[in-house]
């Protein structure tokens, strides 16, 4: 309805115009949640509205309200992120002896640690996890981009505690964890738990520092065995003296590289002239405070990604019905179980189940009718399986479900005759 009255608006605004947008909400019915190439976790509403008003018009970015003087970036997710941090892992104190900054991404977070804590020294990493995340991030590249010494320890698919006792040495500057977050070994696998690899850094007065990358919290969603125990709850339980998270995967926020660790070592990293190169806008600010509130005051049903992950099965299928019942008779529509992924590098083991709308149009294969729902505005994008197309309804918000039959139902009639 509000869409209807505003509509006439929408197109004297659109025929003003000069340029069709480039970047551009498209429809995921993939059923890959936190998908990459579609602009990884969505924001929630209430990040979007604390967003756009602090953009409209000026604010507090560095400015301090109580004094009128100058004041820091850093002050507007501190405090918020430390209580998250502290109450996922259940320590008390936790914020009063750590600190936390923002920077663009986890991999210019990770690169920021290791030039600022470790150039011209030797890092420890077991060589099970010297991997490549994606997207050039490969960790044996951005040691050496960031000037720190690679040192290998164990072999891929063992590596234990003396293995990094005894490459130990006087120039020791960090023990590194990566998170294998986008693939999983299994067989004679082993690797020291995080807790002895924390007690041998205190033993050696080397800090442990964990890339753990996904930023799932806790284990709220435990039902879609989503990232085993590798939680960023569990690297702070455990003591370690830093970690670095991405803002836009699991956590279900903007595109961000978030660092929590001990204060001291924090606040060197902060010192770092390339922190100012890495440094984050106030639509980033705005957008993961407005996230990080949610979590502080159990709301976390505003975060669309979580809301995904939480979809029951039955939901998505009732959904799928009516998509279905609504295409029209040109098509063959019909609901199918199917699997959503959570996608992003994340869980690379965990799947959904989960229901979709299957389409075949006769006289148009899969592929052209896949092209013919990328081509209408805003684009659907769905994928193939068994040459149907398949929507996954798991990542599409309910309120899209009448745009999609809508849509659908306006995909031209030649669009079989055009493709073949
Ligand atoms: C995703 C990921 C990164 C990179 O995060 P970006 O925010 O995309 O830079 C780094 N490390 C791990 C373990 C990851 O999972």
């Amino acid at each position: 309805m509000h869409r209807l009255e505003t509509l006439p608006e929408a197109i004297a605004e659109r025929l003003k115009m000069p340029v069709e947008f480039s970047l551009r909400r498209v429809i995921n019915a993939t059923g890959v949640i936190l998908h990459t190439n579609l602009g990884r976790a969505p924001l929630s509403r209430q990040a979007l509205d604390h967003l756009v008003e602090v953009a409209l018009g000026y604010s507090n970015l560095e400015f301090d309200l109580e004094t009128g003087e100058r004041g820091s970036r850093d002050v507007h997710v501190e405090s918020l992120l430390l209580s998250v941090l502290g109450e996922a892992a259940n320590l008390a104190g936790f914020a009063g002896a750590h600190r936390a900054i923002v920077v663009n991404n986890c991999a210019a977070a990770t690169y920021l640690v290791l030039h600022s804590l470790a150039k011209g020294k030797e890092v420890l990493v077991s060589r099970g996890e010297l991997v490549e995340i994606g997207g050039g991030f490969r960790i044996p590249e951005i040691l050496s981009a960031s000037g720190a010494i690679l040192t290998e320890v164990g072999t891929t698919n063992r590596t234990r505690l003396s293995d990094y006792e005894e490459a130990l040495t006087l120039n020791t500057g960090l023990i590194l964890r990566v998170h294998q977050s986008n693939f999983s070994m299994e067989g004679f696998v082993e690797s020291p738990r995080l807790a002895e690899l924390v007690a041998l850094g205190k033993r050696a007065n080397v800090p442990v520092f964990i890339d753990q990358g996904t930023g799932q919290l806790g284990s709220f969603f435990s039902s879609a065995g989503a990232a085993g125990g590798f939680t960023l709850a569990h690297c702070i339980a455990h003591g370690c003296d830093l970690v670095t998270v991405s803002g836009d995967k699991l956590l279900g926020g903007p595109q961000c590289g978030i660092l929590a660790g001990k204060k001291d070592l924090v606040e060197r990293i902060r010192k770092n002239p390339l922190f100012r190169t890495f440094r984050v806008d106030k639509l980033v600010y705005a957008a993961l405070e407005a996230t990080l509130a949610a979590y502080f005051s159990r709301q976390t049903e505003q975060i669309p990604i979580l809301r995904m992950l939480d979809t029951p099965p039955e939901q998505i299928k009732q959904r799928c019905e009516r998509v279905v019942e609504g295409i029209n008779s040109r098509f063959s529509a019909i609901v199918v179980a199917t699997e959503s992924v959570i996608g992003g590098g994340t869980a690379p083991n965990a799947k959904l189940p989960s229901y979709a709308a299957s389409l075949r149009c006769p006289g148009t294969d899969a592929p052209a009718l896949l092209s013919a729902l990328r081509r209408l505005d805003p684009p659907i994008i769905g994928r193939i399986q068994d040459e149907q197309v398949l929507l996954d309804l798991r990542t599409v918000e309910p309120e899209a479900d009448s745009y999609l039959i809508a849509a659908i139902n306006g995909i031209p009639s030649t669009t079989g005759e055009a493709a073949s």
